[in-house]
């Protein structure tokens, strides 16, 4: 028999959603509701012509329209086949066998992942009541801690903490522990929280801020991603990266979706609206749902039992959720936030079943 390398076999397969048959709508991937930039999409369109050739390995256009828009000197940014490429690199690079990357409760699986990857131990924090606790990941730090990662806002919980925390948690971290502050959902959190006070954090050299066009932007299938990194730490990442990640039509579309800011900003409130009066629905029937900053919500039903119900109704109706009993929540069900008509659909389904 051919064998694969020992930590290889040992590691499960990524668990991906269930996305169930034909027809079956997904509220499983937090892919955004609404349709990409119109521009992005004619920017993808209008590169097709170009693909004899590889890729722009610096990312030019597209590292020069998120510099511009964040306010970010372009050499510290990364683009990535997605987000999770940059998170998988970064990992590998400064942890390895006896290291411990440091999560959350309910941080993003993928950084685990990516921990056994790197035949590094993952280790999880403590949350409290869904929400990442800066007290609980600086108790849980120990010499062997190479990398503090935090999902902020969270996924699947939805929840935000402050700027101000996060500051004192890259204070209260030994010098020697790389931050990553994972943003995917951070272009439905920016309104309420300043981002330029935690990308201002990657100048002292010890932290990474990671973002994606998969979430707000619409982009998910075109897998682009960045992150804003010091420079001697982009150094050791890029020698990692596949060098030619980003396809042609992706940086197109990618660059062409940052530059159409109001388009984001336009989606982000609909989505936002959308939810929170789901949730609100939600909350009438008696499920526990902590407040969103993201394009999805975090339902918790009474049993595991009520969640095997409603997901069984859900999908009778080719409505399918995200179950959350890997993250240890099976009394919870995560739902992306889709069109208002979709949505209704759900909530009616969900009265059916919990009144
Ligand atoms: C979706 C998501 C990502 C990024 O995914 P990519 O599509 O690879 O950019 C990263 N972190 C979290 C927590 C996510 O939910």
């Amino acid at each position: 028999m051919i064998r694969a390398v020992d930590h290889v076999r040992q590691m499960a397969a990524y668990a991906l959603a269930d996305l169930g048959g034909e027809g079956t709508i997904s509220l499983a991937q937090n892919e955004s509701a609404f349709a990409a930039s119109p521009k992005a999409v004619a920017a993808g369109q209008a590169v097709l012509a170009q693909m004899p050739l590889y890729p722009d390995p610096e990312w030019t256009e597209l590292r020069a329209a998120i510099a511009r828009v964040h306010g970010l000197a372009a050499k510290n940014i990364l683009c990535g086949a997605g987000s999770m490429e940059l998170i998988g690199c970064l990992i590998r690079a400064f942890a390895g066998p006896g290291d411990r990357v440091l999560g959350t409760d309910y941080g993003y699986a993928y950084a685990a992942s990516a921990t056994a990857q790197a035949q590094a131990d993952y280790v999880k924090a403590r949350e409290r009541e869904l929400t990442v606790s800066v007290d609980d990941i600086l108790s849980s730090v120990v010499p062997e801690t190479r990398i503090v990662f935090v999902c902020n806002p969270g996924n699947p919980t939805g929840t935000l903490i402050p700027n101000s925390e996060i500051l004192r948690l890259r204070e209260g971290l030994p010098a020697d522990v790389l931050l990553v502050v994972d943003q995917a959902y951070g272009e439905f959190a920016d309104a309420e929280h300043d981002p330029a006070g935690i990308f201002a954090l990657v100048a002292r050299g010890d932290t990474v801020v990671m973002r994606t066009l998969s979430k707000a932007y619409g982009l998910a299938g075109a897998r682009a991603g960045w992150g804003c990194f010091p420079p001697q730490i982009a150094g050791e990442v890029r020698k990692l990266l596949n060098p030619n990640n980003v396809s042609i039509p992706s940086q197109a579309m990618a660059a062409a979706a940052m530059r159409d800011q109001a388009y984001m900003r336009e989606v982000v409130a609909k989505t936002a609206a959308i939810r929170d009066r789901f949730a609100e629905g939600c909350r009438a029937l008696g499920l526990e749902v902590p407040q969103s900053h993201t394009n999805f919500v975090l339902m918790r039903f009474a049993s595991p039992e009520q969640v095997q119900a409603a997901d069984a109704a859900l999908r009778s109706e080719q409505l399918l959720m995200r179950g959350m009993g890997g993250y240890g929540l099976n009394d919870c069900l995560r739902a992306t936030i889709c069109s208002q008509q979709i949505m209704d659909r759900a909530l009616t389904v969900l009265k059916g079943v919990l009144t």
